[in-house]
């Protein structure tokens, strides 16, 4: 068998040239891609499980001596490589939406100047609901649309001041409860609900255990490339989730400057290679 398998292998080797070099090589860049774009994404881990299922199947039907239960198995493989897109339906949705506005990989359209008059807002709210202890729970557009998140809240298209945010986070009034909205100068909605992150939860530590408010930060900050800003209710602390981190205990004083940077980052300064990966990249 062993033998066999290195015949085969010397037979390979035998017919091999500079044009099987290349294929090979193609073949490298691709998983290569594939699995540089999908790191440290949910992704990768259904695409271990799927792998492991194809090579777990294709070794159970080579056992001829159980032609039914191969017979089975070989079966219901094409079933559960159909269920891919179904399982990977948001990730594919974003991929696209992202590919729509490539665009502005190549423009700074995607940021506009106008945020500037948010995050100053946002910052002058966060200082006096921090002060107050009261809790909030802000929420920057990016290049993601996150229209699927202001349609859980009362859309409000207001423009946006500090006043505002402040009304909208204090206690017995309807919409303080939930996330805010912002896109650009606009106050999209309030009372938003935001996915929960799952990481976190698990923490021994009270000092690092999350609640609520805060999962429901870094879970926008998973899910997609938007910056939110959390003022603890219990404690007056500032956190800023982005990219699927949560920085815990940001100054008041250093919020403006903190936030301004996720709108400063010239897209067109990326590395062609990043832009490409990032389009299919859940945010991590
Ligand atoms: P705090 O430090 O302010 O207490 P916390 O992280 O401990 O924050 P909780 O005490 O659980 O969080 O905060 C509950 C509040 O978080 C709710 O009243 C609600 O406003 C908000 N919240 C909870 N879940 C979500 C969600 N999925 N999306 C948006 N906001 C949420
Ligand atoms: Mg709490």
């Amino acid at each position: 068998m062993i033998r066999n398998f290195f015949n085969y292998l010397i037979f390979l080797f035998e017919r091999a040239n500079w044009l099987s070099v290349v294929d090979v090589f193609l073949v490298t860049i691709v998983f290569f891609l594939i699995l540089y774009v999908l790191r440290d994404t949910k992704a990768l881990v259904y695409l271990r499980g799927i792998l492991f299922l194809i090579v777990a199947v294709s070794l159970l039907t080579s056992l001829r001596v159980l032609p039914a239960f191969s017979w089975l198995v070989s079966n219901t493989l094409p079933a559960l490589l159909l269920a891919i897109p179904v399982v990977f339906a948001p990730e594919i949705r974003r991929g696209l939406e992202r590919i729509g506005r490539t665009g502005s990989f190549f423009s700074r359209e995607g940021f506009s100047t106008e945020i500037e008059k948010s995050i100053h807002a946002v910052t002058q709210a966060g200082k006096t609901l921090s002060e107050s202890k009261e809790g909030g729970l802000v929420v920057f557009r990016r290049l993601d649309p996150l229209q699927e998140y202001v349609e859980t809240g009362v859309v409000l298209n207001a423009e946006v001041t500090a006043e505002l945010l402040i009304q909208i986070f204090h206690p017995k009034t309807p919409l303080h409860d939930g996330a805010v909205i912002m896109a650009d100068d606009t106050l999209i909605a309030a009372s938003c609900v935001l996915p929960l992150s799952s990481s976190g939860v698990l923490e021994e530590s009270p000092e690092r255990s999350m609640g609520l408010r805060h999962r429901a930060a870094l879970g926008i900050a998973e899910e997609t490339d938007a910056v939110a800003v959390v003022i603890s209710e219990e404690t007056g602390v500032i956190s800023l989730a982005y990219e699927g981190n949560i920085d815990r205990y940001v100054p008041a004083d250093e919020l403006e400057e903190r936030l301004a940077e996720f709108f400063t980052t010239e897209p067109s300064g990326r590395p062609l290679f990043k832009q490409v990966a990032s389009i299919f990249q859940r945010d991590e």
